[in-house]
């Protein structure tokens, strides 16, 4: 699911393409992408009022328009946005199409149909987006933007020390810090040589300082890389390169590249976790509890190895961790394979109409 920097590099693409654009109209093909409206109601709502902004929010766009509103956009899993002409030819997985005066249209593609697009107000006194008026805040229970200025390392030890709890789940609270997702989250703990069970409240002071400067750095590498293209996510100017760079997630029993060991995989609250037991070492005081933990993952990873290599379409029962693993490999290389080719055919679609408004 596109993080951060995926949703960052998305904003920044759309941006010059959108901004002064007027919106004429919307076609939904999927209601449930609706989050506030039904199709009518939508377009209703967006029709005639001109793109102001595009930005980012945690791991959603806002895309700022006149007359006090805004659009929010969660791409989740496969979400993908294009800006084309009107007749480039639609694919069947476009869910909703937001209709331009100048003859191009903004296309919301979904395979999964897990995304999810909202049309809020802006309250007038505080700026917030709203509902109605009177409503709670759209982003009130998201946490701060982990690269803005705001965010110091005394503000990111105020808020850690207020949190019980492990490192992992708690980096990918979105009310901790906005738009760390698994893969960021993964690779911030490795580059701290923090274990992702390791409590919270463990945490040295020079802990935290690495903690705080591995999960800037690494987000900041990958806003300049453009994101991670995994799976489906790409961006309106083609896709990232940050895959390149990740040193654990998905690289299951590839070696570490601090100390040459097996990164190793278990499941964390139904997430795949990515680390080096040798580099990330899990302390004394915390490892009592992990032990429960870890003996439920033992079960976790045995399910989740017959999940993988139902993907990879083999035989399932009777695998090995390793084996279970390796298909598991293979079947991300398939899905990878796929998705670079649906973003290929996307990115044809959309030629056309880049040349004809350059
Ligand atoms: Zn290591």
């Amino acid at each position: 699911m596109p993080e951060l920097p995926e949703v960052e590099t998305v904003a920044r693409d759309l941006r010059p393409r959108l901004v002064d654009a007027t919106i004429v109209g919307a076609r939904t093909s999927w209601a449930r992408t609706l989050r506030t409206h039904d199709p009518i109601a939508f377009a209703e709502g967006v029709a005639g009022r001109t793109v102001e902004s595009v930005g980012r929010r945690g791991k959603q766009l806002v895309v700022g328009l006149s007359g006090d509103a805004a659009l929010t956009i969660h791409l989740k899993m496969t979400g993908q946005l294009f800006v084309v002409s009107a007749d480039a030819p639609e694919d069947p997985y476009v869910r909703l199409v937001l209709e331009l005066a100048d003859g191009r249209e903004l296309r919301f593609r979904d395979i999964r149909k897990f995304g999810k697009i909202g049309l809020y107000g802006r309250d007038p006194i505080n700026g917030e987006l709203v509902a109605e008026l009177g409503g709670a805040a759209v982003f009130a229970g998201i946490g701060p933007e982990p690269l803005s200025d705001a965010f110091t390392l005394r503000e990111f030890r105020r808020r850690l020390r207020r949190r019980k709890g492990r490192l992992k789940p708690l980096l990918l609270d979105q009310s901790f810090v906005a738009g760390v997702g698994n893969i960021y989250a993964d690779e911030s703990l490795w580059r701290s040589r923090l274990h992702p069970l390791r409590s919270a409240s463990s945490l040295r002071p020079p802990d935290e300082r690495r903690l705080y400067e591995a999960m800037r750095g690494v987000l900041s590498e990958a806003v300049e890389r453009r994101g991670s293209s995994i799976d489906d996510y790409t961006a309106p100017d083609g896709d990232g390169s940050m895959q390149e760079r990740l040193q654990v997630y998905q690289r299951t029993g590839e070696a570490c590249p601090r100390c040459g060991r097996p990164v190793k995989r278990i499941v964390i609250g139904a997430r795949s976790t990515h680390f080096c037991s040798w580099c990330q070492r899990l302390p004394a005081a915390d490892r009592g509890n992990a032990a429960v933990i870890l003996r439920t993952i033992a079960g976790g990873r045995r399910r989740a190895g017959r999940r993988w290599t139902e993907l990879a379409g083999e035989g399932t029962l009777g695998l090995t961790p390793l084996e279970a693993e390796r298909a598991s490999r293979r079947a991300r290389t398939e899905r990878t394979k796929r998705a670079a080719a649906t973003r290929r055919a996307s990115a044809r679609a959309a030629m056309p109409a880049e040349q004809s408004t350059s």
